[in-house]
């Protein structure tokens, strides 16, 4: 496997992913990711039905290689999902939950994605227009699960670039506004 180099879209942020066999290469449906892709103005990361790639991976098996300053946080609600992305240009790059305890990052891929592997998990179809089978969502969580359970005992955890050693994240969390978040939902499956 190669290639796991990755680059916004203007080119000021790079990051890299460590090792492409420790994660899971799925595609999410939800309508959540959607609204957040629309929002961001990266439709254009999404497939034929709305789903969003991820690679769900640890924090510490990926590295920001350039750009850092441009890191970015949005929420779609105040209890919502971190979606951090590149602030320069609005390029998807990564969710996680709000602790850093809870060693998860959802590593937003370009759609299509070559060099991961095959999507081996197709979730939260109900918001999938076309639809989508769903398939593989229990063997996701279990292997999230076990990536969390490793880096709390390895203490791995602790390496991230998205949270301070106080476990605040490293930017303050926009929270979109519901108008905003409204004018980005994917329109309702005839
Ligand atoms: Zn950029
Ligand atoms: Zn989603």
């Amino acid at each position: 496997m190669t290639d796991l180099d990755f680059s916004c879209k203007c080119g000021a942020m790079e990051w890299r992913i460590l090792d492409g066999k420790a994660g899971k290469h799925i595609a999410c449906y939800c309508a959540d990711c959607q609204t957040s892709a629309r929002h961001l103005g990266a439709a254009d990361y999404l497939d034929a039905s709305g789903g969003t790639e991820i690679f769900q991976t640890t924090p510490s098996n990926m590295k920001i290689t350039q750009g850092p300053e441009h890191l970015a946080l949005m929420q779609l609600g105040p209890n919502g999902l971190f979606r951090w992305h590149a602030g320069c240009c609005g390029t998807p790059f990564a969710n996680t939950v709000k602790t850093p305890k809870f060693s998860f990052s959802g590593m937003v891929l370009p759609a299509g994605y070559g060099s991961l592997g095959p999507v081996t998990a197709h979730v939260q179809t109900k918001a999938a227009n076309p639809p989508v089978k769903e398939h593989g969502f229990a063997a996701t969580g279990l292997a999230i699960l076990c990536r969390v359970l490793g880096a709390r005992i390895t203490g791995n955890w602790r390496d991230t670039p998205f949270f301070d050693e106080s476990g605040a994240p490293v930017v303050a969390p926009v929270v979109i506004s519901k108008s905003d978040r409204d004018a980005a939902r994917p329109a309702p499956r005839l």
